[in-house]
């Protein structure tokens, strides 16, 4: 059993995700908030103060963390770094703000596991969904060796809108090869940081732009399924993609209708035994935040749904329905995932104690 004690700071504290954060670490077996940031308008406050009327999770902010004072996350970068052993971060900043905030941690001796997308396309920053490609965390070797630091690095978390059909589309890659894919997204108001009362526009609508969303759910997927070359990740050349993604008015799980083609195509039986039966390294290891099951089959005709089951395995499976053959594609499915649980914060934690059992952060 891996039992070392990791300190742990969350740049962004205050925010959706940051909050999530905060939530997951509170009883984390492994790692222990000791250091909260976030921006000027909210450093030298209380986390109970700087938070404030914003917090909008389930249950009270952490006991523990309500009276540590936040700090600002760009002027109190190297006494954040001396007092833990990595960071999580997610901040709405300009990117590239973000890019030179991340490397100033890093270059600080400060690993940095990052929800933000400033990174996801730096070739040496490994963006890591640790059942699908683990091994791209190796990268980080070339990456230390280009920021010239011993410990300090950054890995990403990719956009949460994927969260759910690369997953699905996974298991079916190396046997069936998957050639095209078009999907629409319907996702969640906490993905853009919002709840009811901050998203009033939300209420009876559908919004169907959000900005950057497409790109990265077309781009994304090829840097997670590329390989490590050179000290680089290389994108895979295929599935092509193409996304449509809306902003609905649910609070929390983003869905997708996912439409696909196959080089072999798969009989229904074949895929939903591979969902059934996929397993990855965090299952082998027995991470704490894996899921015992990643992938959900429903055979009921009106799941899933955002309501009820975004929250399958603490929010850290997917779910898939709807399967059936298309007159366009193979197949057409639906699927989904809690957007800041598997497809942030949780997500994050996941891939931290990925590289914590693999000594990253030693
Ligand atoms: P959010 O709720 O708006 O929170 C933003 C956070 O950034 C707050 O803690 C804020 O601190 C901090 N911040 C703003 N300006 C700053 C500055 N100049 N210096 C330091 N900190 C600053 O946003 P969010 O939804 O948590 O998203 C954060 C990041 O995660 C974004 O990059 C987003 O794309 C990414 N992400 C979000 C989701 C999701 O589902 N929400 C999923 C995946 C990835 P103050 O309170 O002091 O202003």
């Amino acid at each position: 059993m891996f039992m070392k004690q990791y300190n742990v700071g969350i740049i962004g504290a205050t925010g959706m995700v940051g909050q999530r954060f905060a939530l997951l670490i509170e009883n984390h077996p492994w790692f222990k908030v000791t250091a909260l940031a976030a921006s000027p308008r909210s450093a030298g406050k209380t986390y109970k103060e700087a938070v404030g009327g914003k917090w909008a999770m389930p249950s009270g902010i952490p006991e523990n963390m309500k009276d540590i004072i936040v700090l600002d996350a760009t002027a109190d970068i190297n006494k954040i770094a001396a007092s833990v052993d990595f960071v999580f971060c997610a901040v709405d900043m300009k990117k590239d703000e973000i890019r030179a905030l991340e490397e100033m941690y890093a270059k600080a001796e400060c690993p940095v596991i990052s929800n933000n997308s400033a990174h996801r396309n730096t070739p040496d920053v490994p963006m890591v969904v640790p059942e699908i490609n683990p091994e791209h965390i190796e990268v980080i070797k070339a990456q230390r060796e280009r920021l010239g630091t011993k410990r300090g690095f950054i890995a990403v978390k990719s956009n949460c809108s994927l969260q759910s059909y690369v997953p699905a589309i996974h298991p079916l890659m190396d046997e069936f090869a998957c050639t095209k894919v078009l999907v629409c997204t319907y996702q969640a108001i906490s993905g853009a940081g919002k709840t009811f009362d901050t998203m009033p526009e939300i209420a009876d609508n559908i919004i169907p732009y959000i900005g950057g969303e497409e790109e990265k759910s077309e781009q994304e997927p090829l840097k997670i399924w590329g390989s490590v070359i050179d000290g680089k990740i290389v994108n895979a050349k295929s599935p092509s993609f193409t996304a449509q993604c809306f902003r609905v008015p649910v609070s929390d799980g983003h869905t997708a209708a996912v439409f696909a083609s196959f080089e072999k195509k798969p009989s229904k039986e074949q895929i939903i035994e591979a969902w059934r039966n996929f397993t990855g390294v965090p299952q082998e290891l027995n991470l704490p935040s894996a899921p015992k099951q990643f992938l959900y089959y429903f055979e009921e005709e009106n799941r899933p749904q955002a309501k009820l089951d975004r929250n399958l395995e603490n929010g850290m499976a997917v779910s898939i329905g709807r399967l059936r053959e298309d007159s366009q594609y193979d197949y057409k499915f639906v699927c989904l995932s809690h957007n800041t649980l598997r497809g942030a914060a949780g997500g994050g934690v996941l891939m931290a104690e990925l590289l914590a059992v693999k000594g990253y952060f030693d």
